[in-house]
């Protein structure tokens, strides 16, 4: 079956810097205390290496791409 990569975020671990939408403003938001709204939308491989970058900059390692089985595809 086809894998979809998708970001997710620890709302555990998240401390709310809200660094990553500055590093990837494409499919994340800030909510209004500074929490990250992250898109639920698959990631694509032309732009996960802008993925991959958010969760490097993550100071609370909050981020991760997870496996969603392909809603399309
Ligand atoms: S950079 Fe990490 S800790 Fe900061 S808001 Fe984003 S997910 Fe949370």
């Amino acid at each position: 079956m086809k894998k979809d990569n998708v970001l997710r975020v620890n709302p555990i671990a998240c401390d709310g810097h809200g660094l990553c939408a500055e590093l990837f403003p494409e499919r994340i938001q800030l909510d209004e205390w500074g929490y990250p709204i992250v898109d639920p939308a698959a990631i694509p491989p032309e732009v996960e290496k802008h993925a991959r970058r958010a969760i490097a900059g993550c100071p609370a390692v909050a981020l991760l791409l997870t496996k969603r089985a392909a809603t399309s595809g």
